[in-house]
């Protein structure tokens, strides 16, 4: 029997994902407050779902994909939200970024409600995502994790099983505090580089080959803003709120993360500039802009 999957949030990572589920045959019930993010997904032969309740009903499996903590919280916990309308027995599949402790608190009213709950976290690029080569940081007792698996096989190659609920969300916010920062250390190298006479090519050979070799020049950078693409792909001000995730957690834990903190601040002031919705890789126009200098371009 097909799988019935409620998808709601269809954004840069959202439609890919659902893209991978409606090509590899899962039926799917798309939702997005921007109808025309749920037009792309119709034109391509998926129904329409007018409504949270809407998607969420009749579905084995409701996937959400929402950008923060907030839009999580709302379009589950409402009064026409998902735990308000999905059967017994469904799985709730949260992909978004979002504090662990709410997705604590998502995950135990699920199962005061009797329904499955998985947090998987999704690793990588947009690129990544249109190719079906996500990675999956996933949050799940066994039964569920059984039940969401072929889903996560059909929309990416790399599934990690983190632990039980809600330790996705944790391994997350370790995974882009740690990229998030070297993103800002390998932009602030390419504005002095740059200033100093130093070609992208060379700087892209030479750190390529030494143990400065980092995903962020190697894989984002070069696809991206080097190239002088820098829409999203994953926006400045959502690397600010993973980054926030990330310090916020650590003071609960009463620990400083004083490299991050001043990674943070950048990130802070680019939310104030005209890059805010742009890729997190222009954080290489930011710097290059303190610099004055031109970004460089490969
Ligand atoms: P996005 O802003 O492009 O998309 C979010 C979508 O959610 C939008 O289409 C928006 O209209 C929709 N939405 C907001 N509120 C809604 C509601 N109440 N009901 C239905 N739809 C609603 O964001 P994104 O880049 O797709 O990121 C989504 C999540 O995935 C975030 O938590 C982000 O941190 C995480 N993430 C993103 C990337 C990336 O490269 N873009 C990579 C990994 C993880």
């Amino acid at each position: 029997m097909t799988t019935k999957v409620g998808f709601i949030g269809l954004g840069a990572m959202g439609a890919p994902l659902a893209k991978n589920l409606q090509a590899k045959g899962f039926e799917l019930n798309v939702f997005d407050i921007d109808v025309e993010k749920v037009e792309m997904l119709v034109s391509r032969g998926t129904r329409r779902a007018d409504s949270v309740a809407a998607a969420a009903k009749d579905a084995d499996v409701v996937i959400t994909m929402l950008p923060a903590t907030a839009h999580v919280e709302a379009v589950v916990f409402g009064s026409k939200g998902i735990l308000a309308n999905i059967d017994q027995g469904a799985v709730l599949m949260d992909m978004s970024t979002i504090d662990a402790k709410a997705t604590d608190k998502v995950a135990a009213a699920c199962a005061a409600s009797e329904i499955g709950f998985v947090d998987s976290p999704v690793g990588r690029l947009v690129l990544h995502a249109e190719r079906g080569e996500s990675l999956f940081m996933v949050g799940a007792n066994d039964t569920e994790f059984e039940k969401v698996l072929p889903l996560l096989e059909a929309m990416g190659n790399a599934i990690h099983r983190c632990g039980p609920p809600g330790a996705g969300s944790r391994m997350k916010v370790i995974n882009n505090f740690m990229l998030l920062s070297i993103a800002e250390i390998v932009a602030e190298s390419l504005a002095l580089g740059t200033k100093l006479g130093l070609s992208p090519e060379i700087m892209r050979d030479v750190t390529g080959a030494t143990t400065a070799a980092n995903g962020q020049f190697h894989t984002l950078m070069v696809n991206k803003v080097l190239k002088g693409d820098i829409e999203p792909g994953f926006t400045i001000d959502l690397a600010f709120k993973d980054m926030s995730l990330a310090i916020n957690a650590a003071a609960e834990q009463r620990m400083g993360l004083p490299v991050g903190a001043a990674a943070l601040a950048v990130y802070g002031a680019a939310r104030a500039s005209k890059y805010a919705g742009k890729d997190y890789s222009s954080l290489l126009c930011y710097a290059c802009d303190l610099a004055g200098v031109a970004v460089p371009s490969l």
